[in-house]
């Protein structure tokens, strides 16, 4: 290896990062969730996304300050709405286990 090739190792060295992805944890779900596939976990920041886009299946705790599933989709329609709140919460701390 010449120098220009080690000079050149070295600068891509500086930008490696590690990239995870973050997703709803499953063991840190709000308690107000009703049973069932969808769920919000503790890092929901209150930003009103997911009431906003599926207003029969997501609400407030006004108490705590988060949001939480007061109903599973029945329908499709709510199936998909609810999806989409998963896709745009800000801090994916909406979840999908079923
Ligand atoms: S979209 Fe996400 S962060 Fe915003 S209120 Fe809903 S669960 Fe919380």
């Amino acid at each position: 290896m010449n120098s220009e090739n080690r000079v050149l190792t070295i600068h891509f060295s500086l930008f490696t990062f590690h990239w995870e992805e973050a997703v709803a944890d499953p063991t840190d779900r709000v308690k107000e969730n009703v049973l069932g596939a969808y769920y919000v976990d503790m890092q929901c920041i209150d930003c009103d996304v997911c009431r906003d886009t599926a207003p029969d299946n997501f609400t407030r705790s006004d108490e705590n300050g988060y949001s939480y599933v007061f109903k599973q989709p029945e329908t499709e329609d709510e199936r998909e709405l609810c999806e989409e709140a998963l896709t745009a919460c800000p801090v994916e701390a909406i979840g999908n286990d079923g």
